[in-house]
């Protein structure tokens, strides 16, 4: 069924908020989406019912927040299509998601002169912690090349890929560009080379369905908060074949099986990830987060936002010196990337701000990806369920007496 964007807007208490005299038009979900009545109540009821420690205390509350904490585990699995809880690693984002693979995994596997092939439109927490591995340990970097209109240009990626290739790891939806890119292909044609492939999942959980068996990659990481969860808590899965072979990263109590004055022994993964007391209220808001995105069916989020995307790009066309970034056809997710000449993004986006809409400038922290386009930085707005088209004509008609003001015809 389509999705009701004015009806599910009521469930987001911020979104009646005014900034200033104006109704807020937010539209920065990329950087955080929203958090619906649904999260919030789930984490307060833990806090006022059931708060306790997991996996300690043996009376009533400690066992049923133990319980709902992994049932949680239990529910990402379902949602992300994975076998089973054993490969849900419970971290606190995307970016540690990805640094613990580089940790526990690539310390571990991988030596001088091993490659990892990543693209040109990573965000920086899939460029940087490979950027310390190579300079550690003398691993050889590669990058698949962008197209002009911001796809993936797959006709170079044999000849990327070869015997030393170890992992690829790439994203799946481009944060600055909206591009899905085709990961299922990329996959195999690691798999074929015997390289492992990472999915940087940030982009694309809160904005379409993600089947990992589908896709039939080796690790796969995601942010609640950009899902309508909490911040404080993300996801990385990995064939448990593979984190049963890692080593920890991060020790401490949870991760243990017994300790010595001078030595330790490590639990079964994915415990032996997961070093400390864990976010538990968290992991309720995350829970409730899959609840309410299964509910609204993530094939009518795709199309009620792919819908919002065609109208951003054909609206923003009628400004005078505007350029697009990204491509001018689907298949496009969650954000449009754009400049309007001569006016700088920031300056654009303090102008926006005083019409109440809320979009991000800069480099969206994929500043290599800037460089290929040829810009510093752009602006970007981004998209959710709640997003309404007319929001988007806001943005056009805002963007319109900017120019007036600086000027610009
Ligand atoms: N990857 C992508 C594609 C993203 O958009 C983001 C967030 N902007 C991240 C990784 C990092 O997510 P987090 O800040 O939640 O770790």
């Amino acid at each position: 069924m389509a999705l009701d964007p004015s009806r599910l807007r009521a469930e987001f208490p911020i979104l009646s908020r005014r900034i200033g005299d104006r109704p807020l038009v937010y539209l920065d979900t990329a950087a955080t989406s929203q958090k619906p009545r649904a999260v919030i109540d789930a984490m307060t009821r833990y806090y006022e019912q059931m708060n306790a420690n997991v996996h300690r205390g043996a009376y009533r509350l400690s066992e049923e927040a133990t319980a709902m904490y992994e049932g949680v585990r239990e529910k990402v699995a379902r949602f992300l299509g994975a076998p089973g809880p054993e490969g849900v690693v419970f971290v606190r984002n995307t970016t540690e998601a990805i640094n613990l693979v580089a940790h526990a995994w690539g310390r571990k596997f991988l030596k001088a002169g091993d490659e990892v092939l990543l693209t040109e439109m990573e965000h920086h927490s899939n460029l940087v912690p490979w950027h310390l591995l190579a300079k550690e340990r003398g691993v050889v970097l590669r990058h698949i090349p962008i197209t002009d209109d911001g796809r993936l240009d797959l006709s170079r990626l044999d000849a990327l890929l070869g015997s030393r290739t170890k992992l690829v790891s790439l994203v799946h939806v481009s944060n600055v560009l909206g591009t899905v890119n085709p990961v299922e292909d990329v996959v195999r044609a690691a798999h074929r080379v015997g390289a492992l492939c990472l999915v940087d999942g940030a982009q694309a959980v809160p904005h379409r369905p993600v089947d990992l068996a589908a896709i039939g990659c080796d690790f796969y990481a995601f942010s609640a908060h950009k899902m309508y969860g909490p911040t404080g808590i993300g996801v990385l899965w990995a064939r448990p074949e593979i984190l049963a072979g890692m080593d920890p990263f991060m020790v401490g109590g949870e991760t243990i099986l017994e300790v010595r004055l001078d030595r330790s022994t490590f639990r079964e993964a994915p415990y032996r990830f997961e070093p400390g007391t864990p976010a538990v209220a968290e992991a309720a808001g995350l829970g409730a987060a899959i609840d309410w995105l299964t509910a609204l069916g993530l094939d009518a989020v795709e199309a009620h936002e792919t819908a919002l995307v065609d109208h951003a790009w054909r609206r923003l066309a009628e400004v005078p010196g505007i350029r697009m970034y990204g491509p001018s056809s689907g298949p496009r997710a969650g954000a449009v990337c754009f400049t309007t000449d001569p006016i700088h993004p920031h300056d654009l986006a303090t102008c926006l701000d005083q019409d109440g809409l809320a979009v991000r400038a800069g480099h969206h922290c994929a500043q290599p990806l800037m460089t290929r386009l040829g810009t510093v930085a752009t602006a970007r707005a981004s998209f959710g369920v709640y997003t309404l088209p007319s929001e988007i004509d806001l943005l056009v008609d805002s963007i319109l007496r900017t120019r007036e003001f600086f000027g610009c015809r």
